[in-house]
């Protein structure tokens, strides 16, 4: 039997649009381990310190993420929420301070901001160059008021 071209057509469609839905899902599900397992590893350094330095609560945690890093702010903050549970930081203020991407022209020195590997220096047009901030992520204090 032969099956009729639309409904061949809109089968394929809907077959497509559960493919991409399927994958959609394991994207997501794929950054969000990504940031959560940075987010625990965050709060394992928190919980480290205040724990040298005596501290039975930690009111305040800033974080700073360089816009090169590689990690999804937004995902981060989501996720910075259920690493907190349960621990030293449960009911503490996370601060995240967006560090901007800035490079260095390794042909003529110039400087400028970026936020791709992929850039072109605004100077002599060359592709030639160093990352030389933005690809930081680091805990830059605890703070107890
Ligand atoms: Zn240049």
């Amino acid at each position: 039997m032969k099956v009729p071209f639309t409904f061949k057509k809109s089968f394929e469609f809907w077959y497509y649009c559960k493919l991409l839905y399927e994958n959609y899902l394991l994207l997501l599900n794929f950054l969000l381990m990504h940031e959560l397992s940075i987010a625990m590893n965050i709060v394992e350094i928190a919980c480290e310190q205040a724990k040298i330095n005596n501290l039975s609560a930690i009111d305040e945690i800033e974080i700073e993420v360089g816009e090169l890093s590689g990690v999804e702010i937004d995902a981060l903050k989501f996720v910075m929420e259920i690493a907190k549970k349960e621990t030293i930081l449960e009911n503490s203020r996370t601060i995240f301070t967006l560090i901007p991407g800035l490079a260095r022209c390794l042909i003529c020195s110039k400087e400028f901001v970026t936020d791709s590997f992929f850039s072109q220096c605004p100077e002599c047009k060359r592709f030639n160059f160093q990352i030389i901030q933005g690809q930081e992520l680091r805990v830059k204090s605890l703070n107890v008021f």
